[in-house]
């Protein structure tokens, strides 16, 4: 049972996935047709029986067909919420609070020090950078699976009806996106050379993080390097990554809407995975509820 398609929840090799049949076509379009023997697509909210357990899947308002599961069996409900986040997200379902006894929630941002602004505000700062530099090339880095289509669509919500290029390794998720609704305007390929020196003056390029740092990169005009994620906080990470505008998008919960969720769910355990666990388990324990951390092992981190 997968909750999502980023690489450190969703693997190729499995004999037999159970997940949301968007989920499903990502992870094709991501590992190729054989990424698993036999594959079943779940409905939000549908009842299903797995040998004698019960499984629903429910919205996490992660990235595109991201779900939270639950599982059920002689009255202990588990839900197991993947990755998640409760802002406003144009690109995919939002994420609904689950009855449960024991919660099992992500805490990639889970320090106090962790309150992401309104994604809104950020694209206005890149709006007004283009603004400022009409000749530069802003290239903004984010990851291929959500966080780019969820960029570009804000960029759309803000108001730039211009065509907006992308590196080639979004353009399948990025068609995939659209296929599903998703309308994320004019996007054409970032492809550069010498007959067209002009076409990238003041243009928004969306790319992978790591293709900034390619030689691609530097034969735009002037390249502005931006970069979306929720680690853009930490003014360290982006200096060193050589950030110039660093915009703080997350599709993760901060620490007040950790809280806040734990708060509605009221479950009577919530174990804690997927990054800090330390300060939200001991923030459980000062609320009386019991709380541990699940440590796992081999999975690292995409897609904040
Ligand atoms: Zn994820």
């Amino acid at each position: 049972m997968i909750t999502h398609g980023h690489s450190d929840h969703a693997r190729a090799g499995h004999r037999h996935v159970l997940a949301t049949r968007q989920t499903l076509d990502i992870m094709r379009i991501r590992y190729g047709e054989d990424f698993c023997e036999s594959e079943q697509g779940a409905e939000f909210g549908e009842v299903l029986d797995v040998g004698g357990v019960t499984v629903s899947f429910f919205p996490a308002g992660h990235v595109l067909g991201s779900a939270q599961i639950a599982v059920e069996k002689d009255g202990l409900r588990i839900v197991a919420s993947g990755d998640y986040k409760r802002g406003v997200d144009a690109t995919c379902a939002p994420f609904e609070p689950v009855k449960c006894d024991v919660f099992i929630t992500e805490a990639t941002f889970g320090l106090p020090v962790f309150h992401h602004p309104e994604p809104r505000g950020e694209i206005a700062k890149l709006l007004r950078s283009i603004e400022q530099f009409p000749d530069r090339t802003h290239l903004v880095g984010a990851y291929s699976l959500g966080k780019a289509q969820r960029v570009i669509r804000l960029i759309r919500d803000c108001g730039w009806d211009k065509p907006i290029y992308i590196h080639g390794a979004l353009a399948k998720l990025c068609d995939y996106y659209a296929g599903q609704g998703i309308e994320l305007g004019d996007l054409r390929p970032a492809t550069i050379d010498k007959s067209t020196p002009d076409l990238f003056k003041g243009a928004i390029v969306v790319g992978p993080p790591s293709a900034f740092q390619d030689r691609w990169a530097r034969r735009f005009n002037e390249p502005l390097i931006s970069f979306a994620s929720g680690w853009m906080m930490v003014r360290q990470r982006a200096k060193q990554g050589g950030v110039e505008l660093p915009l703080v998008i997350s599709d993760h919960c901060d620490w007040p809407e950790l809280l806040e969720t734990i708060k509605e769910i009221a479950p009577s355990e919530v174990w804690v995975t997927h990054g800090r666990e330390e300060a939200l388990v001991r923030w459980c324990e000062l609320q009386g509820l019991p709380a541990k951390p699940l440590h796992l092992v081999g999975y690292e981190d995409e897609g904040d």
